[in-house]
């Protein structure tokens, strides 16, 4: 009997019962990861030493997960996917992952993102690409692309993820499955090895919106190590989920779905906006208001560069600390200027340098208004329509990207100025540090495609209701790679 490709309820309910035990659904986990393992690629560590955790009423109590490997981990390998860390080793555990070992989950591998979470492709790790588990050709995307194929092939309920622009949400997309990324500071970021750090969010990729809701409830919570955390015990998203969204308002935004955006569409683009629009047909079947906007193009064609500047601009500052002295094996060198020049040449990968050279660049004195400043105004008029959106509309709902999981052969070279809005408009979810999740909605020549839901901030329930109650209508749900029909 299999337990890991079932809900978190269903297992704990067998724990409970008897039916199983910690130790066997460890034993389970850990012979998928290594399964896995050979057709994907998907861990930096798997811990074949993995303990059982004592089985309570807590839910997530003795069942196993994965922590994507940008998360410290106290004695346990945490690289951030980087040469520059390949034997770092912690001595102190992210509030997330403490928050639910506290809660007696058990931690069995380490996913393989790409660099510091700097791609969308799940190439870029050291320990090489991540192949997608429906299939193999093809990227899961990334950054979050091992916990992405971990749970969407069966290996657990659930993994860790980190989303900077999408990095949960795109990969929970081209793997099928459920990506949560709530309100900025809902869960700490303390021990996550930070990219950009007013873009940065913990979250969480699962299988259901059910599942999802249980993990950020078990990960959440003010945090004095992250002074942006806040206090969020009044919410419990579990308690909370509801079907009933009868009377809700939601958008969706022309520029980005209107087939007639894309002249020279192939077939694909228009069999995804084809399904999305059955999507909001089945909302308005649930007692939704769905209505068009239109938002400014050059607005929405601003945002990969707002992206870009911000982003690159906190990642050299964040990762300034990476010399070799502190962290990571020192490198050879006359003087420590030289052994830190050593360290961060050979370490970082080509991509990761060319982020630094853009953020130093726009950082500099003499650019930092033109870019930096610019990108800033630029961010807060599309947070600012978009909370305007939200004075009218409970949340906005868009089709993640321009399909399904694209090939990995010419993975460098996949950039479509014309789809660019389409495969990009997950980043105003950390612009503005709005609620935002993503759930499958079907399938393109059997590959799974995906739709996102965006809220305002702090309100996650709404949110996560909205997608609860449309998951349940879909013939289409978070299920495992095994059993799809
Ligand atoms: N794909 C985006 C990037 O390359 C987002 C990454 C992320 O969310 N960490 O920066």
């Amino acid at each position: 009997m299999e337990y890991m490709n079932k809900s978190l309820k269903e297992i704990h309910e067998a724990l409970k019962n008897g039916n199983v035990t910690s130790a066997d659904l460890i034993k389970e986990s850990l012979e998928k990861s290594h399964q896995l393992q050979d057709k994907c690629n998907a861990f930096v560590t798997i811990l074949d030493e993995a303990k059982p955790c004592e089985v309570t009423d807590d839910i997530l109590s003795g069942i196993p997960y994965g922590v994507k490997d940008n998360y410290s981990t106290k004695g346990v390998l945490s690289t951030g996917s980087s040469n520059t860390l390949k034997d770092y080793v912690p001595f102190f555990t992210a509030t997330a992952i403490s928050n639910l070992q506290k809660h007696g989950a058990v931690m069995v591998n380490k996913t393989v993102l790409d660099e510091f979470g700097m791609g969308g492709t799940g190439t870029t790790g050291h320990t090489g690409i991540v192949k997608n588990p429906w299939d193999t050709s093809r990227m899961c995307a990334g950054s979050s692309a091992g916990s992405a194929a971990a749970v969407a092939a069966g290996v657990y309920p659930y993994a860790t993820g980190s989303d900077t622009g999408d990095s949960i949400r795109k990969p929970a997309a081209y793997c099928g499955i459920v990506g949560y990324k709530p309100t900025y500071g809902m869960i700490s970021r303390y021990g996550l090895f930070p990219f950009a750090s007013s873009l940065d969010h913990c979250g969480v990729l699962a299988r259901s919106v059910e599942d999802a809701a249980l993990v950020t409830d078990a990960m959440k919570g003010q945090d004095h190590n992250d002074m942006t955390s806040w206090d969020s015990k009044d919410i419990n998203l579990y308690q909370s989920l509801s079907a009933d969204v009868k009377g809700k308002k939601l958008c969706y935004i022309k520029e980005i779905c209107d087939i007639a955006m894309y002249p020279d569409a192939k077939p694909e683009l228009k069999e995804h906006l084809a399904n999305f629009r059955q999507v909001l047909q089945k909302c308005r079947d649930l007692g939704m208001k769905i209505e068009e906007v239109s938002v400014d193009h050059k607005l929405l064609e601003a945002m990969p560069s707002v992206y870009v500047v911000i982003s690159c601009a906190e990642a050299t500052s964040n990762m300034s600390n990476l010399t070799g002295f502190i962290f990571g094996p020192r490198a050879d060198g006359e003087k420590y200027d030289e052994e830190m020049k050593n360290y961060r040449t050979k370490g970082f990968s080509p991509l990761i340098k060319r982020r630094f050279v853009i953020g130093s660049y726009v950082l500099q004195a003499q650019n930092k208004e033109r870019y930096f400043h610019n990108a800033q105004r630029v961010r807060r008029l599309l947070v600012d329509k978009w909370n305007e959106l939200f004075k009218t509309y409970d949340a906005v709902i868009l089709p993640v990207g321009s399909g399904t999981a694209k090939p990995l052969a010419g993975s460098a070279d996949m950039l479509d100025k014309r789809t660019q809005a389409l495969e990009d408009h997950l980043q105003i979810g950390n612009f503005g540090g709005f609620p935002s999740i993503t759930i499958p909605d079907g399938f393109i020549s059997n590959l799974p495609v995906a739709l996102n839901i965006t809220g305002k901030c702090y309100d996650d329930i709404n949110v996560l209701n909205i997608a609860y109650a449309l998951e349940a209508s879909m013939d289409y749900k978070g299920q495992t790679v095994g059993e799809v029909k």
